[in-house]
């Protein structure tokens, strides 16, 4: 049975060096293959004409460009989402979210098809976990958004005349990652750092490390890991609950990690990096937006270097509770500003397309 071919985008630049080197061709000729994929961003094999006849051929006959084909693209009525159905070469299917805000381009990453971790209220929670991506399959999102933002970015003017984007989005180009899609990033940690390897190489996409944003349900091991390697990210903690049993009825994985070690592991994270975490809350009427709530939130977290994003709950088909109140928000926010703990409240952005947090779901 022949092998199946190499994602070109699993390779970082030094391993391209090393399998060019292996088929006998120069190191030269690896930095202009990177170029083509992370600086021209071709699709196609034959456009890289500068490179040798011979390593063409060997790449066409043992390789690919990764690229994930659109399944579907959908675009919220609100003008700054969309978001893409991306097919795998197994013929399991992942969400990737663009969001373009003035002055500011994000895609919303998957690290994984499906999730393990079952928040109640997450549609890809519901869906249950059925694989990993590779780190090739997390770059493909990255550069497939990044693609969409230089092709389309003729199209903005009249986006812009609406007051909905900047001008300076006709040079635009992908910006910020945040590792929030579908699947929990910290559980498929070595795929996803090798994947922000390759996407911060600095003669490639060259994402800076303050433009990428991880979100955990609180995996320990991997908070711990993150300080240990002083991976310089935003990390985004989801709480969801100020006790161990309110948390756990709404995060079945606080089980594994209870809220004392989630916290040990932050406060770790936060002195050996001298960084700050957010903390996510979900808004949930009359499950935790109480002011009591608010204060166990404030008592949880007071003196730690931490902000709180409230996020009024997005539908989804297996739960059915609904997002707290606006009012119920911003007294939240009076009673942490009291313990010195700054928050925002997330804005409802692509809910229209199922693009919203926790609403990521493919049916399998
Ligand atoms: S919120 Fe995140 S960790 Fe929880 S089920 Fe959804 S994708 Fe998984």
């Amino acid at each position: 049975m022949a092998a199946a071919p190499l994602n070109l985008h699993d390779f970082t630049r030094s391993e391209l060096v090393a399998l060019v080197g292996a088929w006998d061709l120069s190191p030269v000729h690896a930095t202009r293959l990177w170029n083509y994929l992370y600086y021209e961003r071709v699709d196609n094999f034959a456009a890289m004409n500068e490179l040798p006849v011979r390593l063409r051929k060997r790449l066409e006959s043992e390789t690919t460009l990764g690229r994930l084909p659109v399944a579907r693209e959908t675009h919220s009525s609100d003008g700054f989402t969309r978001k893409y159905l991306l097919a795998l070469t197994d013929g399991h299917r992942i969400e990737t979210v663009l969001m373009r805000y003035t002055g500011r381009t994000t895609a919303c990453v998957s690290s994984q098809v499906g999730c393990a971790m079952g928040c109640v209220f997450c549609a890809t929670g519901q869906m249950g976990y059925t694989r990993h991506l590779t780190a090739g399959e997390i770059v493909a999102q990255a550069v497939h958004v990044d693609r969409v933002l230089r092709s389309t970015a003729a199209e903005t003017p009249a986006l812009a005349e609406a007051g909905h984007e900047s001008p300076h989005h006709r040079h635009e180009r992908l910006r910020n990652i945040v590792l929030m899609g579908m699947g929990e990033p910290l559980h498929n940690y070595d795929a996803v750092m090798k994947a922000i390897d390759i996407l911060r190489d600095p003669s490639g996409m060259a994402l800076g490390a303050k433009k990428i944003s991880l979100s955990t349900v609180g995996v320990v091991p991997g908070i711990i890991r993150l300080a240990d390697e002083r991976r310089p990210f935003h990390l985004a903690v989801s709480l969801h609950g100020a006790t161990q049993a309110e948390r756990l009825a709404l995060v079945p994985a606080a089980r594994a990690w209870p809220l004392d070690l989630l916290m040990e592991a932050c406060r770790y994270y936060v002195t050996k990096l001298e960084r700050r975490i957010f903390f996510e809350w979900t808004l949930i009427e009359g499950k935790n937006d109480s002011l009591g709530q608010a204060h166990a939130v404030g008592s949880l977290l007071k003196g730690m270097p931490a902000q709180v994003n409230l996020i009024p709950l997005n539908p989804t088909a297996g739960y059915t509770g609904v997002p707290g109140h606006q009012m119920a928000a911003r007294r939240f926010q009076e009673i942490l500003a009291g313990y010195g703990l700054p928050s925002t409240v997330r804005q409802r952005r692509g809910i229209d397309i199922g693009a919203g947090c926790g609403q990521l779901a493919v049916a399998e």
